[in-house]
């Protein structure tokens, strides 16, 4: 699947852009398009804009879908998703308690729990995680 960020704009009066988004997953499904995820979508209900982040199979299908559906579509961009470092999941050892510096940043939470198994292994002799340390470290996992 590809990403796509979509631009558009809700004329003022037709309708409410977030209960028009609200819908939307919906109406795309009674189309029948399963190859397009809605994903996400900010609303700006004072300048009627909506700018949304979909996933498809191509910029074609996404289209075609939206038409469908009476998007208004006013561009449609294929993307590449870029988290900064700052919104990247991460873990610090003294946050469960631990006298130990280690800490680790990761672009997804299952990529850092692997690094966390990886450290507490080697530096905490913990071969396995109980689930009662999983729960401690995802509670201590900060997105
Ligand atoms: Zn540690």
């Amino acid at each position: 699947m590809k990403k796509f960020v979509v631009n558009s704009t809700i004329p003022p009066g037709r309708m409410d852009p977030v209960a028009w988004i609200m819908g939307t997953s919906k109406m795309l499904r009674a189309t029948g398009a399963k190859d397009i995820k809605f994903r996400t979508c900010y609303c700006c209900s004072a300048e009627g804009k909506v700018v949304c982040e979909f996933e498809a199979s191509s910029k074609e299908s996404l289209s075609e879908g939206l038409r469908k559906i009476d998007f208004p579509v006013e561009s449609i961009m294929e993307t590449i998703k870029v988290t900064p470092e700052e919104a990247m999941p991460s873990f610090k050892c003294r946050d469960i308690g631990m006298v130990c510096n280690f800490e680790a940043t990761a672009k997804t939470e299952d990529e850092l729990m692997k690094e966390i198994a990886e450290h507490a292994s080697k530096a905490h002799n913990m071969k396995t995680m109980s689930p009662d340390m999983m729960e401690k470290v995802k509670k201590a996992i900060k997105m």
